[in-house]
């Protein structure tokens, strides 16, 4: 399976914000950011100059593809499902990506980041209605129960990340019990419940040219 194996810090200097792809380092003083801020390469520093609607268009879906870790060929059959689906492309493409297996683990804080979560579970740590599933672009459905392995549940990787989980975040779509490390999904997200600020209509406007 193809992977973008370059450092990923370098993606949030060319989006231009952090994009918290390393987990716990993006919060703590070793994120390079706010020291290196600039596009990386050479003219990095003197590089920043106002995007065309194009530039801004083509930004957007970068953002969001680097985001959830998908790469381009996959991103695009994203999209293309999500111009089948009805209701809006933006927001179908959207609920698409957060229904991937390796975004609800994270974001039921089984995992640091989603680097980590696609890991864990190619790694088979997790059960889907008690069956083994490792496939991280598996889409759930409401209904479905995502738990641990037992014998995964001493992994520190997933125990560090659990204690991490802070009550901030807006899962009304998903169900955890972290004592019992599982969650269940609730229902298909609204646009709102997606903790994520991107303008997904700018894919849109990008690929119906
Ligand atoms: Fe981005 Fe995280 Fe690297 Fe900071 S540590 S630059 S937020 S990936």
């Amino acid at each position: 399976m193809a992977r973008y194996r370059d450092s990923v810090c370098k993606l949030c200097r060319r989006e231009g914000e952090k994009l918290f792809l390393k987990g716990n380092r993006c919060l703590s003083t070793k994120c390079s950011f706010d020291r290196k801020s600039y596009v990386p390469g050479q003219h990095g520093q003197s590089r920043r100059r106002r995007l065309s609607n194009y530039g801004l268009q083509l930004r957007e879906k970068q953002k969001i593809k680097r985001m959830y870790g998908v790469l381009e060929q996959q991103f695009r059959n994203y999209f293309k499902k999500a111009d089948l689906m009805k209701g809006e492309t933006g927001t179908n493409l959207m609920q698409l990506l957060e229904r991937r297996l390796d975004n609800v683990v994270f974001r039921l804080g089984f995992a640091p980041s989603h680097a980590a979560a696609r890991q864990l579970v190619s790694h088979r740590h997790f059960l889907i209605n008690n069956k083994v599933v490792n496939i991280p672009s598996y889409l759930v459905s409401p209904g479905e129960l995502i738990q641990v392995r037992d014998k995964s549940r001493k992994m520190d990787a997933i125990l560090d990340s659990i204690r991490r989980i802070k009550g901030d975040l807006d899962l009304s779509w998903l169900e955890i019990d972290k004592a019992k490390m599982k969650g269940t999904v609730i229902a298909i997200p609204d646009r709102d419940q997606m903790n994520i600020e991107v303008n997904e209509r700018l894919v849109v406007e990008l690929y119906s040219k």
